[in-house]
């Protein structure tokens, strides 16, 4: 079933765009047989779980971590998140710094950009994003950003909120045209493909390959 999900995913998905398999709330037997029909980029969102899965599974896994972070959380996530894609304050962005500082580590990571309407999701706006990549972070790599559009099954909703996104984008790519900063990751299980369409670098599916998830 997994096998046959990610086919379907793999025969539409452009070459160049990376898929993460988003396998939160997924035991670790399901995220084996993805890893048997040869995925090998997953993503978590809850510390918690991330680590306890993280040994139980073959280490060359690229993990990307996509879900809240506290601060008191990142020895959990860090030392084995090949990206961070959720990046969603100034406080978190400063204890990865430190973080990385301390151990000697520069982290990959994703901005997030603050779409859509809902008030109770992260995320920055276009000028703290603007403030941040301006400033130099000795040990932290920015390569991109991430977006959530509005979860809502109108697409024009949706796709205004990634043509914002990918025009956010083009925008810091003219101004700053920093050479690591080439991801943009948006797009899930029901609007992937329109993300694709507007410049999607990276997707994070989960529903379409590993099934309806049981909170
Ligand atoms: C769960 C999650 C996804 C995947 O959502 P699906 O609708 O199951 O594909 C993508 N991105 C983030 C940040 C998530 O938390």
């Amino acid at each position: 079933m997994v096998r046959d999900n990610l086919i379907k995913v793999y025969e539409e998905l452009p070459p160049e765009v990376k898929l993460v398999a988003v396998s939160k709330f997924h035991p670790c037997e399901e995220i084996m047989e993805a890893y048997g029909a040869g995925q090998r980029r997953f993503g978590e969102n809850r510390p918690q779980e991330f680590a306890s899965k993280v040994p139980q599974l073959p280490s060359d896994i690229e993990w990307h971590f996509i879900g809240h972070l506290q601060t008191n959380k990142l020895k959990m996530v860090l030392p084995y998140a090949s990206i961070v894609e959720s990046i969603d304050s100034r406080r978190l962005l400063d204890a990865v710094q430190k973080w990385g500082s301390d151990n000697g580590k520069v982290i990959d990571v994703l901005l997030e950009l603050h779409l859509g309407a809902e008030e109770t999701k992260g995320g920055f706006s276009e000028q703290e994003i603007e403030e941040i990549i301006a400033n130099e972070y000795s040990h932290v790599r920015f390569r991109g950003l991430m977006g959530m559009a509005t979860n809502t099954d109108d697409m024009a909703v949706v796709e205004a909120d990634f043509e914002r996104i990918e025009a956010f984008k083009k925008h810091l790519d003219a101004k700053f045209s920093l050479p690591d900063f080439t991801e943009l990751s948006i797009g899930m299980s029901h609007d992937w493909p329109l993300a694709v369409r507007h410049g999607a670098t990276i997707v994070r599916i989960g529903t379409a390959i590993f099934g309806p998830r049981e909170y």
